[in-house]
């Protein structure tokens, strides 16, 4: 009885799914059918099916094989996730405390690439065979087809510039004939030696040091930190080139999507080739190429978002994360994690150097790179030999503009020179909208989101009030709702689309053009505008933060910032530190080429050590200051912090719960547990957020703590959520 003899076993497997459980879930491998540590599988999970990874063989041999389902499918075409990588997502979810499936999700983004490729028809010529009867587009294919390969339909009549019913002709008269083509063919190398700058001796330099960490194989941190215009992105291609020379793989992390569109020119210009870009915007089906051809080995270089992180590259040797300093690369939700933090470990595994570069390193990356943790190359002068932009106060309590206006005298009197000869400037206002709060003139009455604790924001563009934290939107009311005033509403602050409205206002002459995230016609839009900014198609462009990033836009003098204390005001430890790099950042844009920038900073505190510092353009002494306070403090990177917050519908009872949480966590002299209080923002999309902040020294195991302190404290019910953000944004 040969199918139930006991000794053929089954082959057990813990698979890693794609849900919010600790751990992974058993199952039996089907007969005939073979698995390996990071096969990616199919396996039921309740009432439906999910995609994983088998994370190991024969986990517990006591298990009752009965008590197992089946795997339900293997897919044996696409190679298992590799050891570093399986290693990776582990450490990820344990540094997060969140669940492995959880990151394993990330890794497993395009689920369309996992079935094999079906192959495209195509034609080719019968060799010798000759049409019946001749005409000028049947000689055009078939002088497109002479050197004898074969071609997609719709490809070869484009190429000869004739109708597919031409080809489908010479098909029906046998002198092409049918055959399949692989998919997509692999997308064309880097040509590493394309078009090489010559590098200023302070580039060369840290080139010259950057390789050197590919030898030793010890997955060393570097830290570009060169001024807006030094040259960074230069040296990091020819850190890239070194990658791509050892058969490596390499990945460019960007904080933006907006910034991809030029970097992807650059690198072109660079390397004769486009790189793979990877983000939330890309059609699935480049996702599914991009992943496939990561996995495969055949896209080399990837340009991405914080998720390009997960990718299951098959011999990733180098990442790159730029303007490292960006808020951008944590996530907050779901899985909260740093990409810059992640990507440093993710090349401490795998032994590859990761190079971080920015005109304004996190306090974090620079406390790193004065212990020597990290390699530090510093390019102290812009590349083109342009001066760096001067930069002045305008001291809004004695030389503002008269009321209802934002643009104080000065600053309009330098847009006007700059606009006279012939130079571009650019309004920087960190606030999307029209105005941040609308309220009634008679009664009071001020506009709330009715889901978070936020007041809602009018675009007067497309007539609504918005709330940034939700989406929530209303049409723009014509009376108040409160007092049923007519036309007593009004616009309180300035957001970038009243400031639009005072320059056209002010030079009616001029081409104006906003950048903000939000406005209609999206990324599509966003790219194209970008690019007339760039090419010198706009001479007052007014824009949000996003015009801080690293974009190169060769004709921009000018840079007024119309709220230099805007992210002051906060009670956050890491505003001066966010403040500092945000208006460094944006004054940097100008005069990058040719040099004779000027950035104006509208401030009612000029005296604020941030405004004082961008001013002298003393960034050492700035860093030292903040480097101090944090050290004093025990704030990161000196100590550690995690975040644990509990949110959910019900006010009172999300607070007690986070209580409760509070008094039963077990005492430690090394933690400092502070709160619960309301998180900064109380109430969001209708759940009401308590925030426990956990403090400790630098060496102390927090995560242990933490896991220790949830698994032993109060369990959450009706509807509370807990999550932990280890090194959070704000604190
Ligand atoms: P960063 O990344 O430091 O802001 P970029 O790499 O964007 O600086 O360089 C700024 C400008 O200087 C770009 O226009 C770039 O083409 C130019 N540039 C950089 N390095 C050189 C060089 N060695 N020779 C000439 N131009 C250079
Ligand atoms: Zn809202």
């Amino acid at each position: 009885m040969l199918f139930d003899d006991p000794d053929i076993k089954e082959t057990i497997a813990s698979v890693l799914v794609p849900v919010a459980v600790p751990g992974a879930y058993t199952y039996k491998v089907p007969p005939g059918q073979s698995v390996v540590p990071g096969t990616i599988v199919k396996v039921p999970l309740g009432s439906r099916e999910v995609i994983g990874a088998v994370w190991d063989i024969e986990p517990d041999a006591a298990i009752n094989p009965n008590k197992l389902k089946y795997i339900s499918r293997v897919y044996d075409t696409t190679p298992p996730l590799d050891k570093d990588l399986r290693r990776f997502v582990d450490w990820v979810a344990n540094w997060t405390l969140g669940a492995p499936g959880m990151v394993l999700r990330m890794v497993l983004r395009s689920e369309e690439a996992l079935e094999p490729e079906a192959p495209v028809p195509g034609v080719r010529r019968i060799e010798g065979a000759e049409p019946e009867r001749s005409t000028a587009a049947r000689s055009r294919v078939l002088a497109t087809m002479e050197d004898g390969f074969a071609w997609t339909r719709s490809g070869l009549a484009h190429a000869a510039g004739v109708s597919a019913s031409v080809i489908d002709g010479l098909l029906h008269h046998n002198v092409l004939e049918a055959v399949l083509l692989p998919a997509a063919p692999p997308p064309p190398k880097p040509q590493l030696d394309y078009a090489r700058k010559t590098l200023t001796p302070a580039q060369e330099a840290a080139v010259a040091g950057l390789v050197k960490c590919f030898d030793t194989a010890t997955g060393s941190v570097s830290l570009i930190d060169g001024v807006t215009g030094s040259g960074k992105t230069e040296v990091y291609f020819e850190a890239i080139a070194e990658a791509l020379r050892r058969d490596r793989q390499a990945l460019v992390l960007l904080p933006e999507i907006s910034l991809t569109e030029q970097f992807l020119r650059r690198f072109e210009q660079r390397f004769g080739v486009y790189p793979a870009e990877w983000h939330s915007e890309i059609t699935v089906k480049n996702r599914t190429r991009v992943w496939r051809g990561v996995a495969s080995g055949d896209v080399r270089v990837v340009i991405g978002a914080r998720s390009a992180l997960f990718l299951p590259f098959r011999e990733l040797g180098l990442i790159i994360v730029d303007e490292e300093h960006d808020a951008a690369f944590k996530q907050d939700d779901r899985v909260p994690y740093s990409a810059r933090d992640m990507a440093v470990v993710r090349g401490h595994l795998s032994k590859f150097p990761v190079v971080l570069a920015s005109a304004t390193p996190s306090v974090e990356s620079r406390v790193n790179a004065d212990l020597g943790r990290y390699e530090l190359f510093e390019l102290p002068e812009r590349a083109s030999g342009a001066d760096l932009p001067e930069l002045d106060a305008i001291d809004m309590r004695v030389e503002g503009p008269e009321r209802g206006r934002w643009l104080a005298p000065r600053l309009v009197h330098a847009l006007k020179d700059t606009f006279a000869a012939g130079g571009q400037s650019l309004l920087f206002l960190n606030r999307r909208g029209y105005a941040p709060l609308t309220l009634c003139r008679t009664c009071g009455h001020r506009f709330q989101c009715a889901h978070c604790s936020a007041w809602l924001v009018e675009h007067r563009f497309q007539k609504k009030l918005v709330c940034h934290h939700c989406g929530h939107f209303e049409k723009v009311p014509d009376k108040c709702p409160s007092c049923q005033g007519v036309d007593t509403l009004v616009a309180c602050g300035p957001g970038v689309e009243r400031i639009a409205e005072e320059v056209s206002d002010l030079f009616p002459q001029a081409r104006t053009l906003v950048l903000s995230s939000d406005l209609p016609g999206g990324p599509e839009r966003l790219k194209r505008e970008m690019k007339i900014v760039e090419e010198g198609g706009a001479d007052i462009v007014i824009g949000t933060q996003l015009v801080a990033k690293g974009h190169n836009f060769p004709k921009l003098k000018l840079v007024g910032v119309i709220d230099a204390d805007l992210g002051l005001a906060h009670g956050d430890p890491r505003a001066a530190e966010k403040t500092f790099q945000l208006l460094a950042q944006v004054t940097g844009r100008a005069g990058r080429v040719h040099g004779g920038g000027i950035g104006l900073l509208q401030t009612y505190c000029a005296e604020h050590p941030v405004i004082r510092a961008l001013l002298s353009g003393d960034k050492a002494a700035f860093y030292k200051a903040e480097i101090d306070a944090r050290r004093s403090a025990g704030l990161p990177p000196f100590g550690r912090l995690a975040a644990v917050i509990v949110s959910g519908p019900d006010k009172t009872f999300a607070e007690g719960y986070a209580r409760a949480l509070a008094r039963a966590a077990p005492a430690d002299q090394a933690v400092t547990l502070l709160g619960p209080a309301e998180a900064a923002l109380a109430m969001v999309r209708g759940r009401y957020r308590f925030r426990l902040l956990a403090m400790a020294p630098r060496q102390f195991d927090l995560q242990s703590y933490l896991r220790h302190w949830l698994a032993c404290g109060p369990k959450p019910s009706r509807g509370l959520r807990v999550q932990v953000d280890i090194d959070p944004q704000h604190f």
